[in-house]
């Protein structure tokens, strides 16, 4: 694939995930082929045997079709189910109905009356109160806590549902005692880690810590795989701050989220979690319902439209589809959807940012000069090495008005790894012990590429030997 030409360049990433509807070799290539940056493997529904075989797939096509992408592990983090029932119970308003955290439990002397069933969480009785709402399936199911004992908690139905086997549960505001990365978390995540990722998105994160367990289980497997924090509950909110500042990456995760905080407050939270991210430099990532109709139907709601435009207005990073191209009819037509709405609003002039907070260091200095630089002069381009990805993230934490940012890095992780970034094309190319020579070779490989030509302004940020020492610099040059 050649790589699309400036003037058609998309600032905004777009992730899809991984399903039945897109695992095929021919929809990978289709949707590799049309601009999907980062594909997601949601392992809530992923085997292991399944896991190994799409990550070689994913590689492979990418290879082929001459365009990497990265490749994401979403692991399922604590998660609260309701367990098996031999056919759905029909839930009535108004009815009592318990949850038992003994298997068997609901059996006792008011088995005749009182409909229960078993729930995956031992300390679900400990961490709940009485007045509490519990949410089963979605939300879609809403039950009040009237009491509780050892082993049963005792709720009133307030609206109604079928539920069936293994339904997830959702306590809004309920401190939940699990642990943030679980046996089956560690366990999906070595599979990954021996097939090569390029980040893990960790579920339900609550604070800081829940981020540093996993930092450190990463560290001792010695890999550079990146984490991406997911937003999903009062938690998180609360604890917003912190969080951001120990992971690379965050997802606003609308679907959880939504279920867990009053829906009205989505927008702000989802504004609030924008604004923390670009203001301490990470990348952030809008997920889930972008498109759901697009599910069962070749074109979104106007609604929909107006959602997704609403994420670029806001310069997140990254979109992201989850049925849409798991089990969805027009998964191809919802990428290039997200593709085409993305490239129009980009071209509205967007809103000037406050740099972040955080980069306060001399060598943030020198992107940020090279950002104002490049926002004074119409269609310069960006141009930096990066070994570490140190480099791309900052300037694309600075959100340059309209230049794009061309990133060389000669690592292979780093180079998939900058996909997921606002306004970052990355390049893999090995580097000369020669700054200079490599910025010459870096220009030769745009000129071929047809992303640069003759004439155009390049601002280069990168290091450079002056007497011997190694400086951070800004340079001006046009192309010649
Ligand atoms: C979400 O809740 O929006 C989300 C992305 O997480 P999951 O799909 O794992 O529920």
């Amino acid at each position: 694939m050649t790589i699309p030409p400036i003037n058609v360049f998309r600032r905004t990433k777009i992730i899809f995930t991984l399903g039945p509807a897109t695992e095929s070799e021919e929809m990978l290539e289709k949707l590799i082929r049309s601009g999907a940056d980062v594909i997601r493997l949601n392992m809530a529904h992923a085997k292991h045997e399944w896991t190994r075989k799409v990550i070689r797939r994913i590689r492979a096509v990418s290879a082929r079709v001459g365009r990497d992408v990265a490749i994401m592990m979403d692991i399922k983090g604590p998660e609260i189910r309701t367990g098996d029932v031999e056919a759905p119970i029909e839930l009535k308003p108004g009815e009592i109905f318990d949850f038992t955290v003994k298997p068997g439990s609901g059996d006792g002397e008011n088995a005749e009356e009182i409909r229960s069933v078993d729930v995956n969480y031992r300390d679900l009785v400990n961490d709940i109160k009485v007045g509490d709402t519990v949410l089963v399936d979605s939300g879609l199911i809403r039950l009040e806590v009237l009491s509780k004992d050892d082993v049963r908690i005792r709720c009133r139905v307030l609206v109604p549902g079928a539920l069936s086997s293994r339904r997830h549960i959702n306590l809004p505001g309920v401190k939940v005692n699990l642990p943030a990365f679980t046996e089956k978390d560690r366990g999906d995540t070595e599979v990954g880690l021996e097939e090569g990722l390029d980040y893990i998105a960790l579920s339900f994160v609550r604070e800081a810590a829940d981020v540093e367990l996993l930092r450190a289980f990463l560290a001792d497997k010695k890999s550079k795989v990146r984490i991406i924090s997911k937003i999903e509950d009062q938690s998180g909110i609360a604890n917003l701050d912190e969080i951001v500042r120990v992971s690379d990456a965050v997802m606003v995760a609308r679907g959880d989220l939504g279920i867990e905080c009053p829906f009205e407050e989505l927008p702000v939270i989802q504004r609030r979690i924008v604004n923390a991210c670009i203001s301490q430099g990470r990348a952030v990532i809008i997920a889930t319902h972008m498109l759901e109709s697009m599910i069962t139907q070749p074109v979104p709601t106007r609604a929909e439209i107006t959602d997704v435009a609403n994420a670029v207005y806001e310069q997140s990073d990254c979109v992201m589809l989850s049925g849409e191209t798991t089990i969805g009819k027009y998964p191809y037509e919802a990428v290039q959807m997200l593709d085409k709405i993305a490239r129009r609003i980009e071209q509205e002039k967007p809103e000037e940012l406050r740099s972040p907070s955080v980069f306060t260091g001399d060598r943030m200095q020198v992107l940020h000069s090279a950002v104002v630089l490049a926002n004074q002069l119409p269609h310069s381009k960006l141009l930096t090495f990066t070994r570490h990805g140190f480099m791309a993230n900052g300037l694309a934490a600075l959100r340059p008005v309209h230049s794009p940012i061309l990133a060389f890095t000669p690592a292979p992780e780093v180079f998939r790894q900058l996909r997921l970034l606002r306004a970052v094309e990355p390049f893999l190319m090995p580097f000369s012990s020669d700054p200079d020579a490599t910025i010459e070779n870096a220009i030769t490989v745009l000129k071929r590429a047809g992303t640069i030509q003759v004439g155009d302004k390049l601002i280069v940020a990168t290091d450079i030997v002056s007497q011997d020492r190694v400086v951070d610099s800004v340079q001006l040059r046009t192309v010649r």
